[in-house]
């Protein structure tokens, strides 16, 4: 059976999957990544996913595709990763090496969204911008079909200014999209606003949810319209719309993929928001064939992002 592996290399999991031909999920495996011991421990994690795809298979391996955090070069060499210890460690390499299969390596995000721009069901669209807003907000950019990296590190959206007298983001920078719309920045001003004395109910949800506000929680603020809820939700809303406007004026995308665990859980509520505002800020008439999506992946972005990726390589050579 000729197939595929894509893999989604976080810095707590690894998580794998064998694809056929046609994209469809036949086995996964799923392991610790054990960041914190090091290099040679992550890799023979990598490599314990790879086996337990391939083993009682009948396989003819066509190729790898894998995403990991941090900044990925020629789609190979690992130059720097938050939470996984590889520095300037080229992965082709030794995965080429020791499975003698075409194997395609890049950032996270950016594998994740050319997972979901593939499966959007809109395959005549090749300009997309993604933005996934979860713990952070990361994002990719697809210029006529191929994602855009520029030296390597291209569509760090979560880190566009967005208030340059704003508040202060985990990158050491001021008014970042991320410091307002990832699942941190929310919990932190949902903390400030009730140390401020803001009547809420949200003061009760955090407590039972143990500090940190589920997003579910803070749905049902929403819904319940409670003012601070509400107010917390257009404020993410308002903060991506600018954003959004930004990027639209600069690449005029045909589509819009909005994704990751805030908008997974919140959506709904807030497309429309972030629609609304975001056509506030652009210039006449660029809005007018914008397509918006919800991700459709969730989890398996990763991994799917990755067969196709593997895929894209594999027709090249
Ligand atoms: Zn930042």
């Amino acid at each position: 059976m000729k197939a595929y592996i894509g893999l989604d290399i976080g810095g707590t999991k690894i998580l794998g999957a064998l694809f056929d031909e046609y994209g469809k999920i036949i086995k996964r495996v799923k392991k610790k990544t054990k960041a914190a011991k090091g290099t040679e421990t992550v890799l023979l994690q990598i490599f314990k996913v790879i086996d337990g795809l391939l083993e009682d298979e009948e396989i003819h391996l066509l190729g790898i595709g894998a995403g990991c955090p941090g900044f990925v070069k020629d789609y190979s060499t690992v130059v720097f990763s938050p939470n996984i210890p590889f520095v300037d460690y080229d992965l082709a390499a030794i995965i080429k090496a020791k499975y003698n299969v075409p194997f395609v390596l890049g950032n996270d995000v950016n594998v994740a969204m050319f997972g979901e721009w593939n499966s959007s069901g809109f395959s005549d669209v090749n300009d997309v911008i993604s933005i996934f807003v979860g713990t952070g907000v990361g994002g990719g950019i697809i210029i006529d079909g191929k994602i855009y990296v520029g030296q390597g590190g291209a569509g760090e959206i979560g880190h566009m200014i967005v208030n340059p007298n704003g508040i202060i983001c985990g990158c050491g920078s001021h008014g970042c999209l991320e410091a307002y719309a990832s699942k941190t920045g929310i919990q932190k001003s949902i903390v400030a606003g009730i140390r401020k004395g803001r009547k809420t109910v949200l003061k009760e949800y955090l407590e039972a949810d143990g500090d940190v506000i589920k997003s579910s929680s803070l749905r049902r603020a929403y819904e319940a319209n409670d003012e601070f809820a509400v107010e917390v939700i257009d404020g993410v809303a308002f903060y991506l719309g600018i954003g959004i406007s930004n990027l639209v004026n600069i690449f005029h995308p045909e589509m819009v993929i909005l994704g990751g665990g805030v908008m997974e859980s919140l959506g709904e509520e807030l497309l429309p928001i972030v629609i609304k505002e975001s056509k506030k800020y652009v210039m006449p008439g660029m809005m007018n064939n914008v397509k918006f999506q919800l991700s459709k992946l969730s989890d398996d972005a990763g991994i799917v992002g990755g067969y196709y990726l593997a895929k894209a390589i594999e027709c090249k050579s």
